[in-house]
């Protein structure tokens, strides 16, 4: 018996976009059908005539309830925590979102995992996991740690090759522990997510910057730079191919350096997956120039007309997997706080039009076909980062997480009636299509533009990396 029938959409199954209903029964999907097939065997049926069925969509890089660093304070506000984001999330069709657990202080990961689960649960509308994060010198039982935190399911680790800004010192994790990290994660079963960027190349920038009395936020792209990148992932991926076993995802690139890293790494056979972030994709260093230009900047930096191209081909060549928001929801006021290249806040609000816009710049703009559009925006981040096959894919076991994307009127981005912050980079974009109804499990969370889910409905996911997508190039 199924509970729910959704008849007459677009389905965007593994093989291809087509014409069917799907049953759903308890919190899975149940059946797939042809058109009709599945009528009347349901207690409810949700039309979806003239829209695009997708899986729910992944947003893998958030940051929710986090420190930003405020200029000239020591005390840092915190972003807007799991219960505004995870709405913003669901009212714009993304159901799953992986935050960070951050290992401070004398905390274990095992301690600093427990931390955030306490924070998260029943504080989060959608379903959520953590990257481990670990910074600074590591302690020599850290890898250890670490290899139980992947068995528990917490199947990525977050490292920075750099403090990112001079005033933020201890981000980054010596390359050595980077080593015993990765050699740590292969033995597991975990993957390494990187923030890679040369520090000696970004300080030297911010002191050759700072000489020269440029030190407004708008030079960004001339600190966190593309040769940094370029060094930084090439090491990255250098060390890791002496590690049998060693898998990479690569957060955020914004260079066509970094795409050719990867590109390069791919055709060697390595397992190298990449994340862009929807800004890069829809911003250069250009647009730092305009009012509140704050508004598009997230570490490392935008880059430029070239590197927009790169990024581009990269989501549709192979080299790029992801498009992520590294989500940071703030007030306006505090993203136009910082003005410097050393102290600009970084991430971005955007979690609500994501899924939206990379419809909109892919499919429509660019002429992608919907599987493309949908791994991007989900299936790709659950393969990677270890949530397939429970999510991002409509087929039968799998969670009943379901977007219905209404392309039969175009939707005008703003802040205003969105979710998240009052403001958004996106204000005014004009895009293909919204979601009409989101579904969680089974449970209808947003319908029409009302939120029915509460702030119980949110699961922890424990991850676990297929061996296949950390032994080759397998997404
Ligand atoms: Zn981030």
């Amino acid at each position: 018996m199924l509970d729910t029938v959704i008849t007459g959409g677009n389905a965007v199954l593994p093989t291809g976009a087509v014409a069917a209903d799907i049953g759903i029964a308890g919190d899975k999907i149940a059946a797939i059908g042809a058109p009709g097939q599945l009528a009347g065997l349901a207690g409810r049926t949700i039309d979806a005539s003239g829209q695009i069925v997708i899986p729910g969509g992944i947003d893998p890089h958030v940051h929710c309830r986090w420190p930003m660093p405020t200029p000239g304070q020591t005390q840092h506000n915190l972003t807007d925590g799991p219960d505004r984001v995870s709405q913003a999330a669901l009212f714009g069709g993304t159901t799953t979102m992986l935050d960070f657990a951050l290992v401070d202080g004398d905390n274990t990961v095992q301690q600093a995992i427990e931390r955030r689960q306490k924070e998260w649960a029943s504080d989060c509308y959608c379903d959520y996991g953590f990257h481990v994060m670990v910074q600074g010198a590591l302690e020599h039982t850290v890898p250890d740690q670490i290899a139980e935190a992947v068995q528990g399911g917490h199947a990525s680790v977050k490292m920075f090759t750099t403090d990112i800004t001079p005033s933020r010192k201890g981000r980054m994790v010596p390359f050595g522990s980077i080593w015993e990290v990765l050699k740590s994660l292969a033995k597991s079963g975990g993957i390494a997510a990187i923030h890679a960027e040369d520090n000696d190349i970004v300080m030297h920038m911010y002191d050759k910057l700072t000489r020269e009395g440029r030190t407004g936020f708008e030079n960004m792209a001339e600190v966190h730079n593309t040769l940094s990148e370029d060094l930084a992932f090439n090491r990255v991926i250098r060390l890791a191919a002496n590690i049998e076993g060693s898998a990479l995802y690569m957060l955020h690139t914004s260079a066509a350096t970094g795409v050719r890293a990867i590109a390069t790494a791919r055709g060697n056979g390595t397992p190298i997956y990449g994340e862009t972030l929807h800004q890069y994709l829809m911003y250069t260093a250009e647009d730092y120039k305009k009012p509140n230009g704050q508004i598009y900047h997230t570490y490392p930096s935008l880059k430029y007309a070239e590197d927009h191209a790169a990024l581009w081909g990269g989501t549709n060549h192979g080299a790029i997997q992801c498009v992520a928001t590294d989500e940071i929801c703030c007030p306006l006021k505090y993203k136009l706080q910082g003005n410097r290249i050393d102290d600009t806040t970084g991430g971005n609000a955007g979690v609500e039009p994501r899924v939206s816009l990379i419809y909109t710049e892919t499919v429509e703009k660019r002429g992608y076909d919907l599987t493309q559009f949908v791994n991007l925006v989900s299936t790709n981040a659950s393969k990677i980062l270890g949530l397939y096959p429970r999510k991002g894919v409509l087929a039968v076991g799998s969670d009943a997480d379901i977007v219905l994307l209404d392309t039969r009127q175009r939707h005008t981005v703003r802040a205003a009636d969105m979710h998240e912050a009052d403001y958004s980079p996106w204000e005014d974009r004009d895009l293909a299509c919204w979601p009409s109804l989101t579904m969680l499990r089974g449970k209808v969370m947003v319908e029409s533009g009302s939120l029915k889910g509460a702030l119980s409905d949110g699961t922890f996911l424990s991850r676990k990396v297929a061996d296949e997508v950390r032994s080759r190039p397998a997404v």
